[in-house]
Parts: structure tokens; sequence; C-alpha cells
């Protein structure tokens, strides 16, 4: 049956031929895998997971490229590499760069049998480390960490220091790089470090390989994470997962996917490679988000970072920070607007006060000043410094002109202080050097909320308005030629004078005299000789007056002296002595020695005298009955 041997062998011989192209058209996968402590290890590790793949797989081969994050990169950007697994953030970064569309699987790890869906990161202390049990208490400390691009020996406690206030590696006094996490905790134990990052799990696996005895060291800031068998002081994260670049078919990316998701826990490769299994792919956004808190790759350019991610982060507390400061810019802005108005408002009334030529002052409710302009210290005679914060009253209004004291109870800026009453009077101030002078002065009361706060005093000194005032009124009041009262004011006094007597009941008597045969004077001599002799004949009358005695020409060369609480029979005596000075009296004018004599009528005016023309008539009578007995003579009215 040499046909069927031939056919046998012919067959034999075919699959024999075919065996090296079956070998060859396998596609060949290069396992790309990130060693993030040494290399032997990661080979020691995958290659029973390789073998496993290689076992399982028919159309594909898988080759083991162990290596370091650089090398893989540079791998990568070489296609040198088919599948990738990496830590989390390593594939993030990846991701973004290579267009990746996601993870195939993510792996599970084994603790003793347990799966382990999570990778994190706990922070250590020596146990008897005091000040150091919170997050807060590692800023400006040292710290030892197994490597920086680890999520669970490194970013993920960086993370949640930066969420505590503390970004790593400034806000810390040292971070000391070490090769694995059974250095870090060695460095802590020694002191070197005063804290440790550990890769959740680190700390019970030296515990359990009698590395480190029970209680040397202390999770800082432990927190629960229910399911998960390790202590941690961080959030959560994701396993490590398995994924392939973009040129790999999607036909043997499957087969991988489904041979990886086949391996059982307690398989020979699984356990080998100290792993749990492969499950569906996990969520990577927690490491997005760290890898953009942190500014890891693919979120290290700032620019990506600080506009559009921090908005999305943060678009609340920038909306509130941007209402606060709009709100603090339109405050300011306000302010400042207020201000300068207060101040141009300031600048004005300052202006206004020292331009004003009145002086003006302030007070308090107390009566003490708060403010004083230069014309008010111009008149006062004082400095800003002598008057501010003084009594007003005191200084300059502490007297009556006539040398009285001024109660300041009775000052109408006091009063105006208090009650709150406007007032416009004439008073008198006095210099710091004691010279007084006479003021128009407007008080005005400073009210605020209808309570009176005290009072502003405008006053100008009107010495020169009171003396052209005195002038006119002396004017008014007095004869030009003799400078005796002329008959309006002499009138004036007499009513004073008859009103006192009604009050005092004290009489008083009145004198009227006329020069006798006047014309023959002005006949003889001239106008102005008879002029002269009016004038002589005043000064006689007025030198032998006493002080309370009034005298005026009541018109022509007729005179008249108001004696005040002079009963008649000293009135009668007083009228004979003066006609017979003025008898003796020699003028002279003209070139003449001029020599007259005057009648006089007196009168006694006693309380039932009311009025000033009655009186007047009597004496004018008795005057009359004088001339008519031969002049020179005194009569007295009846
Ligand atoms: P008798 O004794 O009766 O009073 O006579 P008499 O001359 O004084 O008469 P009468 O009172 O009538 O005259 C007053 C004169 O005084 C008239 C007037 O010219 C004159 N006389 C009046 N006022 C002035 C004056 O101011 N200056 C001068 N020089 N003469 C005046
Ligand atoms: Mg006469
Ligand atoms: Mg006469």
């Amino acid at each position: 049956m040499p046909s069927r041997i031939q056919t046998l062998a012919g067959l034999l011989l075919a699959a024999l031929a075919a065996l090296p192209a079956a070998a060859e058209s396998r596609v060949n996968l290069r396992l790309g895998v990130l060693a993030y402590q040494d290399e032997e290890r990661a080979n020691a590790r995958y290659q029973p997971l390789v073998d496993y793949l290689n076992a399982k797989l028919v159309e594909e081969r898988v080759e083991l490229r162990v290596l370091s994050e650089a090398g893989l990169d540079r791998a990568i950007a070489a296609d040198q590499i088919d599948l990738v697994t990496s830590n989390p953030s390593h594939f993030v970064a990846t991701r973004a760069r290579e267009s990746l569309s996601g993870a195939l699987v993510t792996l599970v790890e084994d603790a003793a049998g347990q799966p382990v869906r999570h990778l994190a990161g706990a922070i250590v202390a020596r146990a008897d480390r005091a000040g150091i049990d919170r997050l807060a208490d590692l800023r400006d400390k040292s710290i030892a960490v197994p490597g920086a691009t680890s999520v669970a020996g490194y970013q993920a406690q960086a993370l949640e220091l930066l969420d505590a206030g503390i970004r790593l590696p400034g806000q810390v006094r040292s971070l000391l790089m070490l090769e694995s996490d059974p250095a870090v905790a060695r460095a802590v134990l020694e002191g070197r470090a005063d804290a440790g990052f550990l890769r959740a799990g680190e700390l019970e696996r030296l515990l359990a390989a009698g590395l480190l005895e029970p209680g040397a060291l202390k999770v800082v800031a432990a927190r629960d994470a229910p399911d998960f068998p390790y202590q941690v002081s961080t959030r959560l994260y994701p396993q490590w997962p398995v994924y392939a670049l973009p040129h790999v078919g999607e036909r043997a990316a499957r087969h991988v996917v489904a041979a990886l998701l086949d391996l059982e826990a307690d398989h020979e490769a699984a356990r080998a490679a100290g792993i749990h299994g492969y499950t569906l792919p996990a969520d990577y956004i927690a490491i997005d988000e760290m890898a953009r808190a942190l500014r890891l790759p693919p979120y290290d350019r700032l620019p990506d970072f600080t506009l559009a991610d921090a908005w999305q982060r943060w678009r609340l507390e920038i909306l509130l920070a941007a209402l606060a400061f709009t709100v603090i810019a339109l405050l300011a802005s306000q302010l400042a607007v207020v201000w300068r108005r207060e101040l141009r408002e300031r600048n004005r009334v300052q202006l206004l006060l020292s331009a004003l030529g009145e002086g003006v002052y302030g007070t308090d409710r107390a009566g003490h000043c708060v403010f004083v302009n230069q014309a008010a210290l111009d008149m006062l005679g004082a400095r800003e410094e002598e008057v501010l914060g003084h009594d007003q009253h005191a200084l300059f209004h502490h007297h009556h002109p006539d040398g009285r004291i001024y109660p300041a109870a009775d000052c109408p800026i006091q009063r105006t202080a208090i009650d709150g009453e406007k007032r416009r009077v004439e008073e008198w101030f006095f210099r710091k050097d004691g010279r007084g002078f006479p003021v128009e002065l407007v008080v005005t009361p400073l009210i605020e909320d209808g309570r009176s706060l005290g009072a502003v005093a405008v006053f100008q000194d009107i010495s020169t308005r009171k003396a052209m005032e005195a002038r006119l009124t002396e004017l008014a009041n007095t004869d030009a030629l003799t400078g005796l009262a002329n008959r309006r004011h002499f009138l004036t006094e007499l009513d004073h004078e008859l009103e006192r007597v009604q009050r005092s009941g004290k009489p008083g008597s009145l004198l009227m005299l006329d020069i006798d045969h006047f014309k023959r004077v002005n006949d003889s001599h001239g106008h102005a000789a008879g002029d002269r002799v009016l004038q002589a004949l005043a000064g006689a009358l007025a030198s032998h007056l006493r002080r309370v005695d009034r005298v005026g020409r009541l018109g022509g060369e007729e005179f008249a002296i108001l004696m005040p609480e002079t009963p008649l029979d000293s009135a009668l005596a007083y009228a004979e002595r003066l006609r017979a000075r003025i008898g003796a009296l020699v003028v002279e004018a003209e070139g003449a020695s001029i020599r007259f004599t005057i009648s006089i009528g007196v009168a006694g005016m006693d309380v039932d005298d009311l009025r000033a023309d009655p009186l007047l008539a009597r004496a004018d009578a008795a005057l009359y009955r004088a001339k008519q007995a031969g002049r020179d003579r005194v009569e007295v009215a009846t």
C-alpha cells in the first residue's frame, strides 16, 4: 500500500513543511512593559504572562520588551512596539500623544488570592515622629519617594498634598529620590527623611517579609478605602491598562483581549506573574484629572492647562473671584471718585475760608475751637495752635466792652452750639494782646441728624463802621456852631429825663436862657462876632455844668440846661450864679471886646410833667417874664 504510505508521508512532509510557514505567518506583537523598578523583576513577572499568551494565541505571537519609561517612549515613537502595559499616568500621556482609542483591558492585581482592582499611595512616617499626622504637616519637610513617575508611589500622594495646599516639589524641604519602596521605608526609619511615599501594599509586603518591625511606621492621613486590602493616604486609581498602538489590527487586538480576559487567577501564569487577571478596561478619567492638577503630561504645557482646564475645573471659583474683584474694583473706583470729590470740596472750602475777609471759626458743643481761618487769626492776633482745641469764649469773648465779665452761659456762640438756634448779634471780641474790638457776629449751628454738634461763628471787625456810626450820630445830635447838643437831641434827652423822674420820683429842673439884645451884637460887630459870642457862651455853659447836667442850643441865641435830680431852689441859685458869670464874660471878636447878659427862665419838673412841650412852655414863659422885667434876670416858672 505504497500509495497510502506515500499519501501519509506526503501529508506528513507537507505538514512538516507547513510548520515553519505557519510559525512565519503568526502576527508578531511586541509587548512593551514599563519597568517601574528593575527590569529583571519586570521580566520575571511578565515572561510567564507572555508565555501564556503565546500558548493561547493562534494567529499572533507576543514578544516581551521590558523598557524604562524613556526607552518605552522612544520605542513607541519608532513604531517598535505594538502592545503596551504601563502605569495609568504613562498611559494617559501616551494616549494623548499617539491618539489611542483606549485601554484594551485593565490589570487586576492579586493580594493573597484577593483581587486588587485599584492602586493607591501611602504616606508613612516613623511611628514615634511627633508632629507629622496630617497632610499639612508635610510642608517644609523632607520626603523620600520611589520615583516621580509612579502613580501610586508619587503622583497620588502629590495630588493629595496639592489639595492640602502643598505643591511638590517647591513646598517641601526636599524630595529624596530613591530606587524602590523598601529604600524609602529605610530612609524614613533611619531619619534621613521626615516622611516617605510608598505604593499601597508595599508596607504590608515589607511587614510580611519581615523587613519591617510592626508598628515602626505609621500611615500619615490614613483614609478609609472599603474593599481595598491596604492602608492608604490617597484616593484609589485604576490599575495598569494593556493597550494597543493604532497600527495594530483589530483582529489581533481582539485575540489578545480575549486571551487576557480568559486568564484565570489560579492559572500558573497568573500566579507566576503575581496577578489576579485582567478585566474590562477601567475608566481612567481620575488619572486625567490628576495629570491636569499635577501638570503632568499631556497636561504639562501650562497654557493648555491654565485656560480651558482651569475654567472647567474652577469655573465657580473663577466666577466668584471675578465677581469679588469686580465689586472691589468698583468700590475702589467709587471711593477714589468720592475721595477726589471730597478733596476738591475740602480744598474749595479751605480756599473759600482763607479768602474770606470775615473771620470764621467752628466749635464743638463744649465751645472748643475745631477750625479757624486766617482772617479770624489775623483779627484776633493769635496763632492757629493757640486757638484750636481751646475754649473760644475764654479766649476772646470773656468780657463786655465796658469791662464787665461776660458769663459763658450768655455767650451766643455757646448757646447756639447747644440749642441749635441761629443768631446774628453785635459783640465785642478781645485780641490776644487785650485790645477789644466790636464785631458783627453770625452764629450758625452745626446740625447733624437733628442734633447740634457745635457752631460756626462768622464775624467781622466793625470798628470802622461803629466809629462812622458814632460820628454820624454825633453829627446828627450836635449843633455845628457851638458843639452843644442840638434842639432835637436835647429834647430827646429831656424826654428820657422825664421818664427817669417818673420812675425815680426825684424832681429835676430845666433852665431856658436867651441872650439879651443879641440883635445889637450882630448889628454892631457883625454876624461873625455874633457867632463868636454864641460859641463863647456855649463854652461857658458847658464848663460850668455838673457831669449829669445836659446843655443844648434850642435855636438862635436860645439855650437850655437840664439839671437832673435838682430841686427848684438849687436850680434857681445855680441860674443866678450863671447869669452873673456870663455878665462878667468878655468876648474878643472882630477887634472888639464884647460883653453881654442873659435872661433865664427856670422850671421845676416833677412826676406830673409827662411831656416835654408843656414843660418847655412854662420855662419859656418864665424867660419871657425875665425879659419883660428888664432882662439880665432869673425868673421862676409858675
Ligand atoms: P431880646 O433881648 O428880646 O432877646 O432881643 P434880641 O435882640 O436878642 O431879639 P431876638 O431874640 O428877636 O433876636 C435874635 C437875633 O439873633 C436875631 C438873629 O439875627 C440873631 N441870630 C440868630 N441866630 C444867629 C446866629 O447863629 N448867629 C448870629 N450871629 N446871629 C444869630
Ligand atoms: Mg435874644
Ligand atoms: Mg431869642
